[in-house]
């Protein structure tokens, strides 16, 4: 049928000489009755409007969008059959690439032909009825063919309308609701920080890749929630045997209210996908306790033999005797979930990653203050930091620590050696600390810093343990280490422990992650 033949023109457009696989399975089994409208910012912005028909999405690019106004005809080109994994698909397609752009899922549900029994019929007729079941579009919905002809590139221009219906409203204009139904995110707020990207050129079920792992579902979570003092989990595809649920690790204290295990668990598989870039392909060393804050915590850096096997590995070869051999590198939110119920509350990546571990990818300021050092004092040499760093004409970003501190955090190639960074960073530094001799004490023992701040620049080594971001920190209401934006250094409510468990996915719901933007983005140091 057309359909199948429209497929054959997507897979004609796309360069499958790359791989011999089967390309888009055109009617499979089952034929579905899904509908999906993309808003699709591409050379020029447009809706597509497609009909899962036969196993594949019959379309149509609908410049102005769909209208539940009666009173408009919109005009809709008739494009090429897109296969079904395409329907679900929302983020950015590389620009150089067919289509290249951004992608939401801005409407979607289920469609049913109407006046007809045989809607591939009705389509190669050029008159198809059919009503939409969507949260957007609903109603009774005409596509018709303007006569035969095509338009100057081969594509058929059909028209678009609403029939006079109960669910038409006269003035309803799609770019009035412009977020996805998917995400809640409109297509700018996806560009800057897509989820996925499409490969029109790869086979469709590989086409998509996910460029962040999923967190629980709301299913998902409900299990957990579920769960008595201990049971087994099936979260992203594994088992977890979690334990000790209810056991609180947070005592109740200070107005902040107690913790438990399960709390935790939730916290660190629902960041997850967050955080997980900070941890991907980097050796974790992790601050336990298991009996929770009240009791003192230890380091463990060596992967526990009783570790399941999907938790990712990873073997020290430079290791010397008597030092840690194997350590974990977290790769999903199953294993954040797996190490909270194995009592690792704070989390510490390497700022190296496997294998090649001798050359970081992250410099780092630690701005430890002391106990003299006042909250504003605190944010004059974060301040200073940004400075420097303008003035040098690097990126990098402001990270509270959960506890009293800021760090600051640039991306930098992978080649220079610690000895390399460390270096450069303690010459920024005492630049800086220069300028504020008042405030800073370069003495190594808290004791002899008569109070000052300290800037650390000693953390720039290998195995050394910088709190990660979105970790944890063990203190009363479980506060988080958060990335900052510079300009939240101005807002007056800002504390370092100002963000708990309980508050950061709020945080990024309508913040996002600052840090998004520094990942792969490795500069160069000037020379000083
Ligand atoms: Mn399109």
């Amino acid at each position: 049928m057309a359909g199948r033949r429209r497929l054959a023109e997507y897979q004609a457009k796309r360069d499958f000489t790359k791989t011999g696989e089967p390309k888009g399975e055109s009617g499979g089994a089952g034929s579905g009755d899904q509908f999906v409208v993309q808003r699709h910012r591409a050379r020029r912005r447009h809706y597509d409007l497609r009909l899962e028909l036969d196993g594949v999405l019959v379309s149509w690019a609908v410049p102005k969008g769909p209208t539940l106004d009666p009173d408009v005809r919109r005009m809709a080109v008739h494009v090429e059959d897109h296969p079904r994994e395409y329907a679900g698909f929302e983020g950015v397609i590389p620009s150089g690439e067919y289509g290249g752009g951004d992608v939401i899922v801005w409407d979607r549900g289920t469609w049913a032909p109407a006046e007809t029994d045989d809607p591939g019929k009705a389509i190669e007729n050029g008159n198809l009825h059919f009503d939409l079941f969507g949260e957007k579009l609903v109603g009774r919905f005409v596509l018709v063919r303007k006569g035969r002809g095509e338009s100057e590139a081969g594509k058929e221009q059909w028209l678009l309308l609403h029939k006079h219906d109960e669910y038409a409203q006269r003035g309803w204009d799609p770019e009035e609701h412009p977020a996805s139904v998917k995400s809640g995110r409109t297509n700018e707020e996806v560009a800057a920080d897509p989820d996925a990207t499409w490969h029109s050129d790869r086979p469709a079920a590989e086409a998509e890749v996910r460029t962040r792992p999923e967190g629980p579902t709301s299913a998902e979570l409900a299990a957990l929630d579920a769960l008595g003092a201990k049971g087994t989990w099936n979260f992203g595809g594994h088992r977890l045997a979690l334990t000790n649920l209810d056991k609180v690790l947070f005592p109740a204290a200070g107005g902040h209210p107690a913790i438990t295990k399960r709390e935790l668990i939730a916290y660190y598989a629902t960041v997850g996908p967050v955080m997980l870039p900070y941890l991907a392909d980097r050796p974790l060393n992790t601050h336990r306790f298991p009996d929770g804050i009240g009791k003192p915590g230890f380091w463990q850096k060596e992967a526990p033999g009783h570790a399941p096997k999907w938790l990712r590995q990873w073997h020290y070869d430079a290791a010397g005797e008597g030092e840690t051999q194997c350590y974990v590198v977290p790769d999903s939110p199953a294993a954040l979930a797996w190490l909270a119920n194995y009592g690792a509350l704070e989390l510490h990546a390497w700022t190296s990653k496997v294998p090649d571990v001798e050359h970081p990818t992250w410099l780092l300021f630690d701005i430890d203050p002391g106990p003299k050092t006042e909250a504003d004092d605190l944010l004059l040499l974060a301040r200073l930091h940004r400075t420097a760093l303008d003035h040098l004409g690097l990126r990098g970003k402001p990270k509270v620590t959960g506890q009293r501190g800021i760090q600051v955090w640039v991306p930098i190639e992978p080649r220079y050696t610690y000895a390399e960074t460390r270096a450069w960073a303690e010459t920024v530094s005492r630049t800086i600390g220069r300028t504020v001799p008042e405030l800073v004490s370069w003495e190594w023992h808290r004791d002899k810093r008569e109070g000052l701040a300290r800037l650390d620049y000693t953390q720039n080594v290998i195995n050394k343990t910088l709190v990660a971001p979105y970790s944890v920190r063990p203190r009363p209401g479980a506060p988080v280490s958060v990335p900052l934006d510079w300009d939240e250094l101005d807002d007056p409510d800002l504390r370092p422990d100002r963000w708990t468990i309980h508050t950061v996915a709020e945080r990024l719901r309508h913040q996002g992650d600052p840090f998004a933007e520094l990942l792969g983005a490795g500069q160069r140091l000037p020379e000083l």
